[in-house]
């Protein structure tokens, strides 16, 4: 046994019993990622997983005639500059191509993100609840969470969080529409807080879910970022374009921020068949949009139905309604499941449940009445 390891306090961190090799010390410490659970149900019911915000919708036809021509090519590296979707995207979206960074999901964007701004002990600011990948892709990258309580009606707390901010601070994560509680942040709500906040912290604004938007009042991130040299936009093509299973999100930022994500990206990481599959789902635009108008409807028709039944939720402009029902989420969950439908819960905090297919929505008004409005 080495030295390093027999002058250990005996106890020993599980992950170094698991072999004797040294391991970081913070492995033990990070949070799960709970993936949503698969898709199960009594015999004779159809099972619906509505616990990850994925698009119920498969790929549209041009779609899947890019990703086999991708898949016919995969002998090869994708391109690693992502050029042609680069060039695509930035005349979609009307930002310089050098604005733009991409990764394996906005996921590994966010990780590049912190890794690029924070040394060990920097602090990264957050609601929470939020997104789950933000505790772990901060520890992950050294950095420390600071995490504000959502509000009441599960909002960020933007004046909390604008307190939160130390001389450690170098990111803050604004989530919105905010996964998994529903409401976005409004604009005057966040140019109040970027007034506040030192303009050498990056601001990220995370908008997984902005193509559900439909409250007027909500952020508009590429605005916001054309005014603020330190707001970085991050966006992804897993939600309303459906291509959760290639991996492919972005960051639009300013031209020194974005080279540093990329300096930070893993090398070759968006494979060239997510890559022809997001341009022609650029290309598709306009279908796509038909597709997420359906989800939009659906989900209005989700929110009113529950609140004809009296429950008392939070407002959602994404592809998912939450309960927060705190010690009933476990008893609601269950009920969910015992009907077909996969859900994902967080703990005693809430309950999350996608808007899918039609009939998966209508089978949460029934459960959600059959449990009783809170
Ligand atoms: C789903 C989600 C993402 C990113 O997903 P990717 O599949 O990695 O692009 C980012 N932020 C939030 C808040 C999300 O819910």
């Amino acid at each position: 046994m080495s030295e390093n390891a027999s002058s250990a306090d005996g106890q020993g961190t599980p992950t170094r019993e698991a072999g004797g090799v040294r391991l970081r010390q913070v492995l033990s410490q990070l949070p799960a990622y709970v993936p949503g659970k698969p898709a199960s149900a009594p015999a004779g019911v159809t099972p619906y997983k509505l616990s990850s915000n994925e698009n119920p919708y498969g790929p549209l036809p041009s779609v899947l005639a890019a990703i086999g021509q991708g898949a016919a090519a995969v002998n090869r590296y994708p391109d690693m500059s992502v050029a042609a979707l680069t060039e695509r995207l930035s005349r979609f979206l009307d930002v310089d191509a050098e604005c733009l960074a991409f990764g394996t999901g906005s996921v590994a964007v966010l990780s590049h993100i912190i890794t690029a701004a924070c040394d060990e002990g920097d602090e990264v600011v957050f609601a929470w609840r939020s997104f789950e990948a933000y505790p772990i892709a901060t520890r992950l990258a050294g950095a420390v969470p600071v995490m504000v309580g959502l509000d009441e009606q599960q909002r960020h707390r933007l004046d909390a969080m604008a307190a939160a901010v130390t001389d450690r601070t170098r990111v803050v994560l604004v989530c919105t529409p905010n996964n998994p509680t529903g409401p976005c942040v409004h604009a005057d709500e966040l140019e109040a807080f970027l007034d506040r906040v030192p303009n050498d912290v990056v601001v990220v604004v995370d908008e997984a879910y902005v193509e559900f938007v439909r409250d007027g009042d909500a952020v508009r991130g590429l605005e916001v970022w054309r005014r603020h040299p330190n707001v970085v936009v991050l966006r992804t093509f897993s939600k309303a374009y459906g291509l959760a299973g290639l991996r492919v999100g972005y960051a639009v930022a300013h031209p020194p921020v974005a080279a540093a994500l990329r300096q930070t990206a893993t090398p070759f990481g968006v494979s060239s068949v997510a890559q022809l599959a997001a341009i022609a789902s650029l290309d598709a635009y306009d279908e796509l949009a038909e597709r997420v108008a359906g989800i939009v409807a659906e989900r209005d028709r989700v929110a009113q139905g529950l609140a004809d039944q009296g429950w008392k939720l939070p407002a959602s402009d994404a592809n998912f309604v939450y309960f927060p029902l705190g010690t009933d989420s476990a008893d609601f969950a269950r009920a969910c499941e015992e009907a077909g439908i996969m859900v994902r819960r967080y703990g005693d905090d809430g309950v999350r449940v996608t808007i899918g297919e039609t009939e998966a929505n209508s089978r949460l008004l029934e459960v959600a009445g059959a449990f009783g409005a809170r």
